[in-house]
Parts: C-alpha cells; structure tokens; sequence
C-alpha cells in the first residue's frame, strides 16, 4: 500500500550517507581495517532528535544497527553490513565548568578532545591513553588509564549520561533519574541506547613525573617478578606498566636493542612532582635498565605515548585476559610471546591496575572485574593485509600459553570479534542477571546488539 507520510528522514538535520555517495569510502570505514563492512546508511547525527530518527529508520525496516563514536572497537562493533550506522563523530563538543569541576562532553567525542578541554583548566578525568581512541565505547565499557590507580575508571567519575533508548525516548540517567539504567551504562557496553553525552567529575591534575626505563629480554624474570611484588603495596599515585615490544629506533634507546625484544617499563606519579623522584626509584632500581629517561610532563602530553611505532598501524587483533597473580610460569609465558612477536607495531601490555578501581564493590556498577589486579593484552597490530593471519597467530597462541594462569574474565573492551559472547566473563554471573531484566526494560527487542551483547531476560 502507498503511504503519502514522509519518511522520517527528512526531518534529519545532520549528514546522511549512502554507497553512491563521494564520502561512503572514507567514511564507512573503522579503525581496525581488518573489519571491511559496507552499511547500507551512514547517519551523521547532529542531535538527538537525529540518533532518534536514525534508530527508528532502522527499526522500521529491520535493518542491523550499529553506533560509532572514536571507530575503535578491535571487534568492529561499531560498524554493519547493509544496515545503519549512527556515526556520533559531529556530536563531539566539551564543556567544562572549572569552578564545579564537572564536563559535559557530547557522546562522540575523542579522548583527546576531551582532555584537550579538561587539560585547559588543570583538571582530568580516568578514561584510556590514547588520544584517538573514543570516549563513548571507552566510558561504556569501563575505562581505565594512567589516572585509574589514583581516581578510579573513568565509569567511576561519571555523574549522568544522556541517552536515546530503543523506542526513540530521550532520558537522563544519574542516581536519582532511571538510576537502574545508569547503573548499566556504567560498564555494560552500548546495550542500552545511544550515549549522547556524558558527565564527569573532574580531579586537579598538573605536571606528572615520568620515567621510561629499556630492559632486554634476559632481564626479564627478575625485572617482572620484583615489579609484581613492588606493585602490590604500592601507593595509588604511583601506575607502572610494561610493555614487551620490538624497540623503536629511538634516541632513549641504545643502537644494539634497536628492533630486539624488549620489556619497556613506563612509570608515572600522579602526584607532587617533587615526590615524583624518589616515588619512580623503584623504576630505576628494578634488573639493570638498558636505558633509563625521566621526565616532568603535563598529563595531557602522556596521553598518547602508549602506542608509540613511527608507523601507525591499521589492523589489528587483541587478546586478553585478567590474572590474580604473576607466578613464574606466567611470566615464562608473557617473555615467550615478547620473544615471538611478529610486527614492530605489536605490543603486549602487562597492566597493574589495583588501587582506587579494586575499592569499588562489584555490584556498584556493571563492571565486573575490579580486583584481578594484572591484565595482559596481546594487541597484536599491523599494517599490511596478506600477513593478517600471522599477526593474529602471535596473539592467539600467546595468549594460549598465559591462559592456564588467567582468572576467567574478560574486558569488553579488549574483546575481539569471535568473544562477543563472553558476557558471564565480562560483567560476572550476578552482575549480569541484573543487566538482562535491565535490557528488557529499556531494549526488549535487542535493537542494540553490535556489542558484548546481553540478551534481555528474566537473568
Ligand atoms: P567504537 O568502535 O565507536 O564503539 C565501541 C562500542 O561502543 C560499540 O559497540 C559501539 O556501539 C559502542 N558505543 C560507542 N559510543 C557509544 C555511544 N555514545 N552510545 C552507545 N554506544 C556507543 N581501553 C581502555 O580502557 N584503556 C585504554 O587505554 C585503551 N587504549 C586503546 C588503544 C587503542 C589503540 C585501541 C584500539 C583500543 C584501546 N582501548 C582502551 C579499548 C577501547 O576502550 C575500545 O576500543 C573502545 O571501544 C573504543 O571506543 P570507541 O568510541 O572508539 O569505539
């Protein structure tokens, strides 16, 4: 039967893109190039009222449905064949409120975005490290970087979240609106709408002390075990991560490692800089450092140096997981995998979190895994596409070997695309009875699903 009702469509005030258009090439795609989808609509929204008409397009005609903020899901959840893309990429402003030390930042914004205006006034909040990465999937799903030992994850700082559910409504969810709701976006992925901004508590942070310090390889049992016991009665000013990767040909670090695995022993106090010194000691002290660098940096500079290959790469494959503790079967394992790497844009990240996210209970928020204190994630990444299945091998069968230590749970930000269904593993069985009658009250028909998906149910 013919209809002579507009198509919602018209009433859309942002960008709207299809195959035959100059800008669908570039813009269909996400970050991790081996994800090569073709959507049928790319909706580049301006407003609410967009993601609301956006949703119902796809609603309507029963079209898959995928939001996008920064594109980097590894999973590449953020996009869909032959269905509708809500790209929030225009939606990206920052608003910050000094005085309150509060930010309202629209649910497309990057990280860097937000911490170029939250920087402006000394002040931050916990998301990730790098500054091209999303906050909309990296809040959503947890959140943590070099702040999180000190102030938490960044679902920890977050005050509301304005959202465009299922059936187009568009609501405010804090502790005292739909409180239920925002206890699921704190933590349960994009199951439950589309974020279209977020609030945040802010924390001072000025100058941060840094130190950098290169180990080679046989150093690496006495290097990781002294770190693991130092971390676990360290102060929370104080993150130390490491990296194993292939060395960078960079001043830091002497000629003969160049290209050599290594382990990379980067340190930061989130603190009195004039603290910094004596707090980093422990950096200088462990093994016998190839090289050692300290420096004093804004924070806003350290965001960034975590994925720091002169190439960026633009594939990509992350495996991951949690461990309570780090026996020496475990770091044979993670020193194995920093033996084997197969691209110089790879690393694996052996993470200390701990600190003020494991004092959070685990039925505050959806997120399910805060006292595990070790996450080691093999991102294995790369460039070039006929060497897919090898990269994604040095992943797969590291991460094989570290496993018989592993605790089980997963992050769903980590997660690639064959671990969608790892929803026990992400949120914990408890927590996710609760998120399943959560979805069925605001998205009963899993119209979001492109994610760590929860079916709705009775839990
Ligand atoms: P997108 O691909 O846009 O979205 C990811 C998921 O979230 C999708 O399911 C999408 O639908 C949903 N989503 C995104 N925004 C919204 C929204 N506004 N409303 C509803 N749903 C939404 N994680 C950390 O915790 N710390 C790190 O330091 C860190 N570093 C990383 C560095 C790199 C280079 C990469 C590739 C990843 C890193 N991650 C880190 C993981 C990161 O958190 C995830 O990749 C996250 O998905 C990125 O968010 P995005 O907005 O770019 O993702």
């Amino acid at each position: 039967m013919q209809t002579d009702r507009p198509s919602a469509l018209e009433r859309f005030r942002g960008t709207l893109v299809r195959p035959q258009d100059a800008d669908y090439e570039r813009l269909r795609h996400v970050w991790n190039r081996t994800v090569d989808r073709r959507p049928a609509l790319i909706a580049r929204c301006v407003c609410p009222e967009d993601v609301a008409i956006a949703v119902a397009h796809a609603r309507q005609h029963g079209l898959p449905l995928a939001v996008r903020a920064g594109g980097h899901s590894v999973a590449g959840h953020s996009t869909c064949d032959d269905g509708v893309v809500v790209d929030l990429s225009m939606m990206s402003a920052v608003d910050v409120d000094p005085q309150a030390r509060h930010a309202r930042v629209e649910g497309g914004a990057l990280l860097g975005a937000f911490d170029a205006a939250t920087q402006a006034h000394l002040l931050a909040a916990p998301a990730g490290v790098v500054a091209h990465t999303g906050l909309g999937g990296l809040v959503l799903g947890g959140g943590f970087g070099w702040l999180s030992r000190k102030h938490g994850l960044a679902i920890d700082n977050l005050t509301a979240v304005d959202v465009v559910t299922a059936d187009g409504r568009q609501m405010r969810a804090d502790t005292e609106h739909h409180p239920d709701l925002f206890w699921a976006l704190r933590g349960g992925g994009g199951n439950f709408g589309v974020a279209t901004a977020f609030e945040f508590d802010l924390h001072h942070v000025g100058a941060v002390r840094f130190a950098v310090a290169y180990h080679p390889l046989d150093d690496g049992p006495r290097v990781l075990r002294d770190w693991a016991a130092y971390m676990s009665q360290a102060p929370d000013e104080l993150t130390w991560v490491f990296y194993l990767r292939l060395a960078p040909p960079v001043p830091d670090v002497p000629k003969h490692l160049h290209g050599k695995p290594v382990l990379c022993g980067s340190a930061c106090w989130i603190g009195d800089v004039s603290e910094g010194d004596l707090a980093l000691e422990a950096v200088r002290d462990v093994g016998r450092p190839a090289a050692v660098a300290t420096t004093t940096l804004p924070y806003r500079s350290l965001q960034g140096y975590s994925f720091p290959s002169p190439v960026l790469p633009d594939r990509a494959y992350f495996k991951s997981g949690y461990l309570d503790r780090l026996p020496d079967a475990a770091i044979d394992a993670l020193l194995a995998a920093g033996a084997s790497m197969t691209s110089p844009m790879s690393q694996l990240e052996v993470l200390y979190l701990g600190g003020a996210i494991s004092r959070v209970p685990a039925d505050a928020t959806a997120f399910g895994h805060r006292t595990s204190p070790f996450v080691a994630n093999f991102a294995s990444a790369w460039r070039d596409p006929a060497h897919d299945s090898r990269h994604v091998a040095w992943a797969v069968d590291s991460h094989a070997a570290l496993e018989p230590h592993m605790t089980g749970g997963g992050y769903v930000n980590f997660f690639n695309e064959s671990e969608g269904h790892r929803t026990v593993d992400a949120f914990g069985a408890d927590n996710l009875r609760r998120l399943r009658r959560i979805k069925a009250d605001y998205d009963p028909d899993n119209t979001f699903r492109l994610n760590t998906n929860i079916v709705p149910g009775e839990g």
